[in-house]
């Protein structure tokens, strides 16, 4: 009885901090990622900065393929989450989701770009794996929570408040304004791709 008390407690509790809150467990993978999102804005960035490499590297299907596996390779702790965690943790709290891990590539990436051979294309497809990284992080942050200051501080962060309506993952998922943004980003991919240059 006490557990059961103390675990109402504690949902009760997060429920009214709002933004800041956990979503429950019902949700698959904790709820907190973006999920149709990121290959489509790993698409979108990977060629909009395809030309400033031009010079670099003439193989835009490599720099392609770095740029969209950047922007869902953070997802692919949901290996560990589902098989190892199993279900334990949010693996949004698996440093492959702290923004500084990206931010810690991208810094590199931007050392080699300038200090590496002018012409090795590499420099270039580590830089548009890692910035397509950091742009997953924001993204999660419009479905759910990121703890952007970690391993520092323990906080998560949220754009969305992420109280639920409805019982089911999916309708929330569906129904919620940050879905209307993924849309988004699906039609800007798909417009960039069929646009003609
Ligand atoms: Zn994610």
């Amino acid at each position: 009885m006490e557990t059961i008390s103390m675990q109402i407690r504690s949902a009760i509790t997060k429920r009214s901090m709002g933004a800041l809150t956990e979503l429950p467990q019902h949700r698959p993978s904790s709820g907190t990622s973006m999920i149709f999102g990121h290959l489509p804005a790993g698409y979108i960035t990977s060629k909009l900065l395809f030309k400033k490499f031009a010079t670099r590297t003439s193989f835009y299907k490599a720099f392609m393929f770095w740029g969209m596996f950047g922007a869902i390779a953070p997802d692919i702790d949901l290996f560990y989450y589902y098989l190892i965690d199993v279900y334990k943790n949010s693996h949004h709290t698996y440093f492959t989701h702290f923004p500084l891990f990206w931010l810690i590539l991208l810094l590199i990436s931007m050392v080699w770009l300038r200090l590496g051979d002018n012409h090795s294309q590499n420099p270039a497809f580590a830089f548009i794996f890692a910035i397509n990284g950091l742009i997953h992080m924001l993204l999660d942050t419009f479905t759910g929570n990121i703890f952007w200051l970690a391993p520092f501080l323990n906080t998560p962060f949220s754009l969305v408040s992420l109280d639920l309506e409805y019982n089911s993952w999916e309708l929330n998922y569906f129904t919620h304004w940050a879905f209307v943004l993924e849309l988004f980003i699906i039609w800007w991919a798909v417009f960039l791709r069929f646009k003609k240059s």
